[in-house]
């Protein structure tokens, strides 16, 4: 079968025939219909978070199983799924406390990857999925049902960009209803806080980039008010309309430290700034610490919008039946796994929403 392999930092990915190995007891082997392109793809093939290689990268994913380990009930052949990198157990301490994504217990995969040439070199399962193949071997956590009618390329979104930002909003901030809210970056992840604080009611709400194209998207996803980040006085204009005292919830959705600092500023005192986006390894947020005792703000970051997957995913697909959720406007362009170098650059460029690489 085939996959696209990256073989060197920051290069083309090249396609290869690859072989899987066969699911172990507690894995599913699932048929991949639609790959979403993901910042994070991105950011690890360019080794900008280290990593090894070569890997098959590939995470926002949905298919249908073909195979099932002996121990596995809860999926049947032929289940349509999505397909994402949360690998957890649910009973280890973080399972249990909310932090799926933070899941510590052992798994096969983490010991031997599934993926490798056909002449045996062994090839890293990058972000725990390798979906940017046509098939792959995860572990049984990593799967949630969808519907039989629910397009592949919709359902993908829902396995990454969807719930690190809606579930930022409605999981690690538990934001309360009628608050208001600032997102800071208005991409994949920043439009998904948008939906997430307008699903909760969120007035005003209130997104800040740099693109213009940007700002008149996010007022598509639920924005009531949308302002450029270079804005002189963007501070004043926020408090004006937040009854003078600044933002309750700020979501930062991008791994940039001036958007962090600015959202820092925009917060009201006892306010909540969730930082979503991740940095480089090695960058440091120069904050006034005073200010953080002193204004009493509180400071969260979120991983995968705290998300479990079972007891989010029903939710999520119920939103979107509803039409509060928008998938379908997230999808920019398709591409077939051999035009991905294509798909990936123009991710790379901006102004893409999501690319989705679409298999037959
Ligand atoms: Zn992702
Ligand atoms: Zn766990």
């Amino acid at each position: 079968m085939k996959a696209a392999v990256c073989r060197e930092f920051g290069k083309p990915w090249t396609i290869e025939d690859i072989q899987l190995a066969p699911p172990g007891p507690r894995e599913i082997r699932v048929k991949i219909k639609a790959c979403a392109i993901c910042h994070s793809d991105i950011s690890y093939a360019d080794g900008i978070w280290g990593g090894e290689l070569p890997a098959v990268f590939g995470h926002e994913a949905s298919g249908t199983i073909l195979e099932t380990g002996n121990e596995v009930t809860e999926f049947s052949i032929g289940d349509p799924v999505i397909v994402t990198l949360l690998r957890h157990c649910g009973s280890c301490f973080f399972c249990s406390s909310g932090e799926a994504p933070l899941c510590d217990s052992h798994f096969p995969l983490y010991d031997q990857s599934p993926i490798s040439t056909l002449g045996g070199e062994t090839l890293l399962q990058g972000l725990r999925t390798g979906a940017f193949a046509e098939e792959v071997v995860v572990d049984v956590s990593q799967a949630a049902s969808i519907p039989e009618n629910m397009p592949f390329d919709s359902a993908s979104l829902l396995s990454c960009g969807v719930i690190t930002g809606a579930g930022a909003v409605i999981n690690t901030a538990a934001m309360q209803p009628g608050s208001n809210a600032v997102v800071i970056g208005c991409g994949g992840v920043g439009l998904n806080c948008l939906q997430g604080a307008n699903i909760v009611g969120a007035d005003p709400l209130i997104a800040v980039d740099l693109h213009p194209d940007k700002l008149q998207t996010a007022m598509e996803f639920g924005a009531t008010h949308a302002f450029s980040s270079t804005e002189e006085d963007l501070s004043e204009k926020i408090r004006t309309l937040t009854q003078g005292r600044g933002a309750d919830y700020v979501f930062v959705s991008v791994g940039n430290i001036q958007a962090m600092l600015q959202g820092f500023e925009l917060l009201r005192r006892a306010g909540t700034l969730v930082v979503a986006g991740m940095t480089g390894v090695g960058e440091k947020l120069p904050l006034e610490a005073i200010d953080i005792g002193d204004n009493a703000v509180r400071i969260m970051g979120s991983k995968m919008g705290s998300t479990d997957l079972k007891r989010d995913m029903p939710q999520w697909i119920r939103h979107y039946q509803d039409g509060k959720l928008k998938l379908d406007e997230l999808i920019t362009d398709r591409y077939p796994l051999e035009r991905i170098n294509e798909a990936v650059e123009a991710v790379r460029k901006g102004n893409v929403m999501r690319n989705v690489i679409v298999f037959d």
